[in-house]
């Protein structure tokens, strides 16, 4: 159009300039426009022509070009085509219809699977019921069960790998899914790129024609030509421009070809592998059937032979079964035999139940009625067992005082004083020679009798009984264990060991640490009597250790033991005495009596210079005393244990001693006397008796009258140097004993006791020491009193008379 336009102004332009140049000169001026509009017109027709020949060879050229492009445009077409073959190639080859197929045969196998394993499932359940049926059924053998386990376990393992492989067909399937869709964009690409390339082609072909038509009008135009060469120049360009872009697209076109090409190919390896995978899970899946094709096989044969089993325990169930029925029939025939046998019992039953019923509805009555009378009679026979308590306690009490009155009748029959003699074996401290020999011998026949041999001659004593040197601290003790536990029925009793020093005293009465003597026995004894009667009996034992030494009482176990104590009457004018200020320990152990013993050693050492001859010069006094109640009478007793280590009787006066030493003798000799004295009195059953003229009697008071029982234990030595010392004690022994013969005429005979001169009996003259004071009236000379004494002892048995 607008190369139209530009020819139409071009031509215009001539029309106006040529009428000036015919004019003359202007003609001249018009030949010479004319000449040089020739030679124009030649140069423009050469150049025309030339331009001619350009545009030939531009056509032709063109011609070439549009023939190349047709070429390459029939070349593009062949790649399009082969490219869509290819494409359709691949696709019917390799691409989504396989896969699908695959995929699909993959889904139908997969249903298959399901459906075979649904099948399983159910058999199983359809075993598991019947195992169950088994189980509660006792006849299954348990190998089955095990089996069936086991083939549960196998099944459920398969099952799993089942599983597996379902997850790995939709892994493969998911690949697959996503393979197609590539390739439907790869393919929806290559149609893009078609569709461009057609549409290229199109655009090529409709500028080669406009081309062709603008060539053919040009050379139709030659008088435009000048113009058109231009405009063809321009679209000369222009086409040249075109083509280069279409050749670039061809190029990028065929890249974008063998990029697609490359994915292709990847995508081919890609199927490759998968279909190998699918292959692998093809066998897989064979073997897993054929696995489940084994499994399925085993359990068939296992349910067969479980079938089998439960068949056979079925008709073994069954047989049992009518036999039992036939068993059950028969029972039942009996039963009923019985059933009609019982109506009868069941008929009396019910009338017994209903009499039952009866009589429970009436045994709360019945019961309060039982319970009233049962309680009454409870009453009456409390009342009667009550009454029959107190006529028992009553008895019992006759019987105790019955028992007391015997007691002390048997005490007065047996006197209640007595006489023991213990000898001592001969010790080191004897010496040897003449000196040591022993001078004591006894009866084989009579324990009461022992001979002294004394300045040549053999006297004769009897006591109540005499221990021998061998007898034993025990033997001792069993001798006078009765009296000790008199002393819980609540007696008084004293047990005084008299002798020379060191005729053992003090080994009797104490003892050693590993021979103890009666102290400790005695205590041992209490304790022991006290622990057998506690079920009724409250007792408490108490001690006191005291000592008197020249006439002075001291308390062993007090704070200030050199403090002198005063014996005092009660003030509750009972007239019993009491010692202010002693100590009393109680006692409950041998603990305890050890400690107490102890106590008053140190006490009695810490006095004197020399303990031993200290207390050979003082009397050594264990009190204890044992309070009793019985608690079901209220009765209470107090008994006295007076267990006395007496001062050594041995002569001292005579022997010219001075001072103290003389002093001590004189007040032994009186207490000793005063002992002897008391003795004789409650013998003799005086109406007084001198119990204050010593501090020992008078301490002793309580524990020697009425019915306390004494015993005085005469310890002798055997040595022959000890001869005339032993011949007194035994002559001192032997009339407290004889006291009680004689009869109560006595008491004007013999109203007072030899002083200790004069049971020496050698001495008639002898007069009594100075610190001897009897309360008692002295009714004749000693001589009288020593004949008449010989004349009852010898009345009064087979002694022989003392050699005077
Ligand atoms: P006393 O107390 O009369 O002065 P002892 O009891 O101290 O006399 O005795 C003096 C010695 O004789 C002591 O060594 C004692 O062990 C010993 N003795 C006394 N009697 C016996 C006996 N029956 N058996 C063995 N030794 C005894
Ligand atoms: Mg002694």
């Amino acid at each position: 159009m607008s190369v139209e336009k530009a020819g139409g102004r071009l031509y215009s332009g001539k029309r106006a300039s040529l009428p000036a140049t015919r004019q003359f000169p202007v003609i001249q001026k018009m030949v010479e426009s004319m000449a040089h509009l020739q030679e124009e017109k030649l140069r423009l027709q050469q150049e025309l022509l030339a331009l001619q020949e350009k545009l030939s060879a531009r056509e032709n050229e063109e011609i070439a070009v549009s023939v190349q492009l047709q070429g390459q445009v029939a070349n593009l077409k062949a790649n399009l085509l082969d490219q869509a073959e290819e494409i359709s190639r691949l696709r019917s080859e390799l691409g989504g219809t396989d896969l699908e197929k695959h995929r699909d045969l993959l889904a139908a196998e997969n249903e298959r699977l399901r459906q075979e394993m649904k099948a399983c499932e159910g058999e199983l359940r359809a075993l598991r019921q019947q195992q169950q049926q088994r189980q509660q059924a006792p006849c299954l053998a348990c190998e089955h069960v095990q089996e069936n386990g086991r083939l549960q376990e196998r099944l459920a393992q398969l099952q799993r790998e089942v599983e597996e492989a379902r997850a790995k067909l939709s892994e493969l399937d998911l690949e697959v899914q996503q393979k197609t869709n590539r390739l439907a964009e790869v393919e929806l690409r290559l149609k893009d790129s078609l569709a461009e390339k057609a549409e290229e082609e199109e655009r090529l072909s409709r500028r080669l024609r406009d081309s062709q038509e603008t060539i053919a009008s040009l050379k139709s135009q030659p008088q435009q030509i000048k113009y058109i060469i231009k405009t063809v120049e321009v679209e000369s360009s222009k086409a040249k421009q075109a083509l280069c872009e279409s050749q670039l697209r061809n190029q990028y076109l065929q890249e974008q070809v063998g990029m697609q090409r490359q994915v292709l190919k990847e995508m081919e390896q890609q199927l490759q592998s998968s279909q190998k995978t699918a292959a692998q899970l093809r066998a897989q899946i064979m073997m897993y059937e054929a696995e489940l094709e084994r499994a399925h096989g085993q359990m068939l044969e296992e349910m067969q032979a479980m079938e089998d089993e439960k068949n056979r325990a079925i008709e073994e169930a069954f047989s049992r079964a009518q036999v039992e029925m036939k068993a059950v029939h028969e029972n039942l025939a009996g039963v009923r035999t019985n059933l009609l046998t019982l109506q009868p019992a069941l008929r009396t039953l019910t009338n017994d139940y209903n009499s039952l019923k009866r009589q429970v509805r009436d045994f709360p009555l019945l019961l309060q009625e039982t319970l009233r009378s049962a309680r009454l009679e409870i009453g009456q026979a409390i009342e009667e067992v009550n009454s029959t308590n107190r006529e028992l306690l009553r008895k019992y009490r006759r019987e105790l005082q019955l028992r007391k009155k015997c007691h002390n009748e048997l005490v007065r029959l047996k006197g209640n004083i007595r006489v023991f003699g213990r000898v001592r074996p001969i010790t080191k401290e004897d010496g040897e020679g003449a000196e040591a020999t022993n001078a004591v011998t006894f009866d084989p026949d009579d324990d009461a009798v022992l001979h002294l041999m004394h300045k040549g001659k053999q006297v004769s004593f009897e006591l109540d009984k005499v221990f021998p040197p061998q007898a034993t601290q025990e033997d001792v003790f069993q001798e006078v264990q009765a009296l000790v536990t008199s002393c819980i029925d609540g007696y008084n009793v004293c047990i005084f060991a008299y002798g020379q020093t060191g005729a053992g005293k003090t080994y009797t009465m104490e003892g050693t640490s590993a021979n103890p003597g009666i102290n400790q026995r005695a205590l041992q004894l209490l304790f022991a009597e006290v622990r057998g009667k506690a079920a009724d009996w409250d007792y408490g034992i108490t001690v006191s250790v005291a000592e008197i030494y020249n006439e002075a009482l001291r308390d062993l176990l007090g704070k200030e033991p050199q403090e002198k104590l005063e014996i005092k009457l009660c003030p509750d004018g009972s007239g019993q005495l009491y010692v202010p200020g002693l100590t009393e320990f109680r006692v409950q152990s041998v603990e305890d009596i050890n400690k107490v013993f102890e106590f008053g050693h140190v006490n009695r050492a810490t006095e004197c210079t020399n303990l031993n001859e200290h207390s050979s010069r003082s009397h050594a006094l264990l009190i204890v005393t044992v309070r009793g109640l019985d608690r079901s009478t209220g009765l209470r007793t107090t008994g006295k244990l007076n267990l006395v280590d007496l001062a050594g009787s041995e002569r001292v006066g005579r022997s010219g001693a001075e001072g103290s030493r003389l002093r001590e003798a004189q007040y032994i000799n009186k207490s000793l006397s005063a002992l002897g004295d008391v003795i004789y009195a409650l013998r003799s059953r005086q109406g007084h008796v001198p119990f204050r003229n010593s501090k020992l009697t008078y301490l002793l008071q309580d524990s020697l009258s009425g019915d306390s029982k004494t015993l005085m234990m005469v310890q002798v030595s055997p040595a022959e140097k000890n001869s005339s010392e032993t011949l007194c004690s035994l002559k001192f022994a032997e009339r407290v004993r004889s006291v009680e013969l004689g009869p109560v005429s006595r008491k004007a005979e013999l109203a007072s006791w030899p002083s200790q001169e004069q049971l020496e009996g050698d001495s008639p003259g002898a007069a009594p020491p100075a610190a001897r004071g009897h309360a008692a009236p002295s009714p004749g000379p000693p001589a009288a009193r020593a004949a008449s004494i010989r004349r009852k002892l010898q009345t009064s048995g087979k002694l022989r008379p003392v050699p005077v």
